[in-house]
């Protein structure tokens, strides 16, 4: 059989294995192969991709994937999904030597069988920006990539400064890529449909502003000054650097306003800062 996952063999299958798909993981299946091809398309995949696929579920990206990457890799948590998923991609006719299947949770994951260079998945909604950013920082061979998420995920990713989503995650995903906002995705081509609106991101790896060292040190000062963004940077950052006094002093070396918030700056800022409290 070839072509894609259509939403009958979905349900197929899912009958089939026991599956019934659970909120806890996320378990909302595109069951509409346009999607998939379109979702393909946006990242870019070539042919000589690995393409790493997060959740790959009843395989339905999976199977747009190996249209035209050399070699896909998937983490999946749930033991059934990732049993059934190579005689899936038997039966569509795809050779199986080019799926490699890793049944794990990802929030775990270190290392990989194979390098990945580009990143498709419909990333489950709970664990959605923890896992990308994990994937950023431990696989640096991952040249781009794009995730589907929930559309106010979305929105906190690709934020800037002095947007109310403009947050945590929007600052930390620019220490690797450029973040960009690559379409959205109606409900009605999910199984169950689910009852939040998804939304595209893209993210295009640049060159990391810094060490390790530096990184942690930046996310510091980063948590800090979102944990408490209504407050002025110089009382929000006090904790860290000793005292509101040290703060002022810290923030004003590094070129920033201490009376400004956290919320107007972009991540150079926050990396000046942390340079400052490294002296
Ligand atoms: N890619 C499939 C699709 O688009 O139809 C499924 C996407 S579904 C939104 C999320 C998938 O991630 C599910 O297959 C779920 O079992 C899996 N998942 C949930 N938590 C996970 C985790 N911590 N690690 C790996 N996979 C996980």
């Amino acid at each position: 059989m070839s072509g894609l996952l259509g939403a009958a063999e979905i349900r197929e299958i899912a009958a089939r294995i026991g599956v019934n798909p659970t909120k806890k993981l996320g378990q909302n299946f595109v069951v509409d192969a346009n999607t998939c091809r379109r979702i393909v398309k946006s990242a870019d995949v070539v042919e000589s991709d690995v393409a790493l696929e997060i959740g790959p579920g009843l395989g339905s990206l999976t199977l747009a994937l190996l249209e035209i990457a050399k070699e896909v890799v998937v983490v999946e948590i749930d033991e059934r999904l990732a049993a059934e998923l190579p005689q899936t991609v038997e039966r569509h006719d795809f050779d199986l030597n080019r799926l490699t299947v890793v049944t794990q949770d990802a929030m775990t994951v270190d290392s990989l069988p194979l390098a990945p260079t580009v990143l498709v998945a419909n990333l489950p909604y709970n664990i959605s920006v923890p896992v990308l950013l994990r994937f950023m920082e431990k696989f640096p061979t991952l040249r781009s990539g794009v995730v589907m998420v929930q559309s106010e995920v979305a929105d906190r990713l690709v934020a800037t400064p002095g947007s109310k989503n403009y947050g945590s995650p929007s600052v930390k995903a620019t220490w690797w890529a450029d973040m960009s906002p690559a379409g959205t995705v109606g409900r009605s081509i999910f199984w169950p449909v689910p009852n939040v609106d998804s939304s595209l991101v893209r993210f295009v790896r640049h060159e990391a502003a810094g060490d390790e060292a530096l990184r942690l040190k930046t996310f510091d000062v980063i948590d800090a000054a979102f944990a408490q963004r209504r407050k002025m940077l110089r009382g929000a950052l006090s904790e860290l650097c000793g005292g509101s006094a040290a703060a002022s002093e810290i923030i004003t070396a590094a070129g920033v306003d201490p009376t400004t918030r956290g919320e107007a700056l972009l991540l150079p800022d926050f990396i000046r800062i942390a340079s400052q409290l490294s002296l």
